[in-house]
């Protein structure tokens, strides 16, 4: 089978220009990339820094500070120091209310319905521009550290966010100056990161574990060669490790004998007991014992009580596990790989407790913290084609088609079609004794191809000499898994066939992909009567080709009078037949017709008892 290889190149990416993936946390968020020599995902970072960026903005006097340096503020400036600000895309105050007080900045409550907006001082903020500020400081970083400017990313969202979370997020990338080329969920990044799904043929049901700083997901997915579909969620966006910070806290304030009110008047003493408390439960991932001077005062806790201290915690989340499997309706023996996702899952105890819920070994092998970053750069290097065995897609966003008669687009696998699909259908030729047919293939939603996008076109040769409309050329599409379009023609009668490859959605951004859906919609109704006309000027030049050829044949048995009048049927067809008046077209097609059908089966007749008498019964 003969194989052509088509370049379609013509897509906006370029190779050369860094596409970075980014994990938009709502604790910290950061930056990863592929490196250019070991192919593989790295966390970008200065040098002896974390890759960390706390996502904390922080409004001082003449300037506004993200990250690390925020961070300092978010209990001696409440009112101007922003958290958490993820949980805020997409919302209306309506949709917080309830966890009002969970944000000790000012969260304005008065247009309820609306989309929330955050008043520091007196300037107002909507959560995009707020998490704009964060993606810009990201976006820098990046820059100074890759000494390369930033353009294009891939940023995660939690697999539950819903569409108008995920724009939220895509404009906050816009405002920041960074092209969004997806959207991808945070579960299905840190798939990518462990190299999960990136294997053909290859079905798995992950669980993605994750505990972060304020909010604990967990996400049962399924992989089917390269496909990844959510086959459930659960979690609680109010747990996490900064309840685990407040139960130290609370646990040293014991110790210690200080009465809560007076503790919580002293803002410096409380930014740093938390402080102090995170410090404390990170050393105790590592250590068993925990102890520091703060304010005068020797304090102290051990791994066993911190576990103590949690527990309930624990239980809560496998709880949400139970959840999550019973609604994918499955159980836990079904589940091939678990991942572990987020800073707190690097507590020892959370480890271990996961791996026993599910009586199996957990992914730790990658940065809890950093592997949902890694991921979206693993998505990145795939969408600027420098990877290029593997295209992750899981629906067609633009129907495929080819060219037929008069420019028109025939469609064969519909836009939205989940993939892998296949279908095939049929052609014949125009002229007697057409050898080959011309294949155009194009993506989009236009009834003419020439609005649409050319992906690549060949000749289908050596069908055997037949009679115009014998030849059956059966043209089939077949996206596999990868998103690559396989095209293959056969002659059904001969059995010659060919076969071409090509990448339907390479270079095509998402924006891109949205303004040819608009322009289809923009340019229906005209596209309809531009393919009606198309449609009856094609039937009336296959008609007098039809018609003239017959009589050329059968002359014979046909009388002068009938010659005459197709003649003039003809001559009146074809003076009409270059305008674009559909209806007359088609009214002088129904003539020919008419005078053409007795004679023709009458001759049709005779041919029969023709062949009937030659044959020996
Ligand atoms: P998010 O996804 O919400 O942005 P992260 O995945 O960055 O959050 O997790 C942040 C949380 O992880 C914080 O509560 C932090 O204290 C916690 N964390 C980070 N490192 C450790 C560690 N070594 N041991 C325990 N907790 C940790
Ligand atoms: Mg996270």
């Amino acid at each position: 089978m003969a194989k052509i290889g088509i370049n379609i190149s013509t897509g906006s990416l370029q190779k050369e220009e860094m596409i970075v993936g980014i994990d938009l946390g709502t604790t910290n968020s950061l930056v990863a990339i592929i490196h250019p020599e070991t192919g593989k995902p790295i966390a970008l970072k200065e040098h002896n820094t974390s890759s960390l960026v706390p996502s904390i903005v922080h409004f001082g006097q003449n300037n506004v500070t993200v990250g690390e340096q925020a961070k300092q503020f978010l209990i001696t400036e409440p009112q101007h120091t922003i958290f958490s600000v993820k949980r805020l895309m997409g919302k209306s105050y309506n949709d917080i209310k309830y966890n009002a007080s969970f944000f000790t900045y000012k969260v304005i409550d008065d247009d309820t319905e609306r989309l929330v907006k955050i008043q520091v001082g007196d300037k107002f903020y909507s959560p995009i521009e707020l998490s704009s500020f964060i993606l810009k400081e990201l976006k820098e970083r990046a820059e100074h550290i890759l000494k390369t400017s930033i353009k294009k990313a891939v940023i995660t969202v939690p697999a539950y966010f819903n569409d108008s979370q995920r724009q939220a997020t895509r404009d906050a990338g816009k405002l920041a100056g960074i092209d969004v080329l997806r959207i991808i969920n945070e579960p299905t990044a840190a798939s990518l990161a462990y190299g999960l799904g990136i294997q053909k043929n290859e079905e798995k049901i992950i669980a993605v574990y994750d505990l972060g700083g304020g909010t604990f997901d967990v996400s049962i997915l399924r992989i089917v060669n390269g496909i990844f579909e959510v086959l459930s969620t659960n979690g609680d966006t109010y747990l996490g490790g900064d309840d685990f910070d407040q139960a130290i806290v609370g646990f040293w304030l014991q110790q210690h004998k200080i009465v809560q009110e007076e503790y919580i008047q002293n803002k410096e003493l409380v930014q740093r007991f938390r402080l102090t408390a995170e410090t404390a439960k990170k050393h105790l991932s590592a250590h068993e014992k925990f102890s520091t001077d703060l304010d005068g005062k020797n304090i102290t806790i051990s791994k066993s009580e911190f576990e103590q201290l949690i527990q309930p915690f624990v239980i809560r989340s496998i709880e949400c596990c139970k959840t999550a499997l019973k609604d994918a309706a499955l159980d836990k023996t079904d589940i091939n790989e678990i991942i572990m996702v987020g800073g707190s899952t690097r507590v020892p105890l959370i480890k271990d407790s996961v791996s026993d819920f599910f009586g199996k070994r957990v992914h730790i092998e990658l940065d809890p913290d950093e592997v949902v970053a890694l991921g979206a750069a693993v998505q990145a290097d795939i969408l600027a084609g420098n990877n290029k065995d593997f295209l992750l897609l899981d629906v067609t966003p633009l129907s495929l088609g080819i060219e037929t008669m008069g420019g028109l687009m025939d469609v064969l696998i519909p836009r939205n079609s989940k993939i892998p699909t296949k279908i095939a259908r049929q052609y014949t030729t125009q002229k007697d004794g057409q050898a080959s047919i011309r294949i155009s293939v194009y993506q989009g939603e236009r009834d003419l191809v020439k609005d649409n996008r050319k992906l690549g076109e060949f000749n289908f040769s050596g069908i055997p000499g037949m009679p115009a409309g014998l030849p059956k050329v059966e043209v089939s599409f077949f996206i596999n898994a990868d998103g690559i379009l396989i095209i293959k023609t056969k002659e059904l009668r001969s059995g010659i066939e060919q076969s071409i490859e090509v990448k339907p959605q390479y270079g095509l951004t998402d924006e891109e992909v949205e303004k040819m859906l608009l322009d289809s919609i923009t340019h229906a109704e005209n596209d309809i009567k531009v393919r009606a006309v198309t449609e009856a000027k094609t039937e009336a030049r296959q008609i007098i080709d039809t018609t003239e050829n017959f009589v050329q044949k059968n002359r014979e048995y046909m009388k002068e009078e009938e010659i005459n009048s197709v003649g003039i049927a003809i001559d009146e067809l074809k003076e009409v037949m270059f305008t674009d008046d559909k209806d007359t077209i088609q009214k002088k097609i129904g003539i020919l017709n008419d005078i053409s059908r007795p004679f023709a089966e009458r001759v049709m007749d005779a041919a029969v008892s023709f062949a009937m008498k030659g044959k020996k019964v």
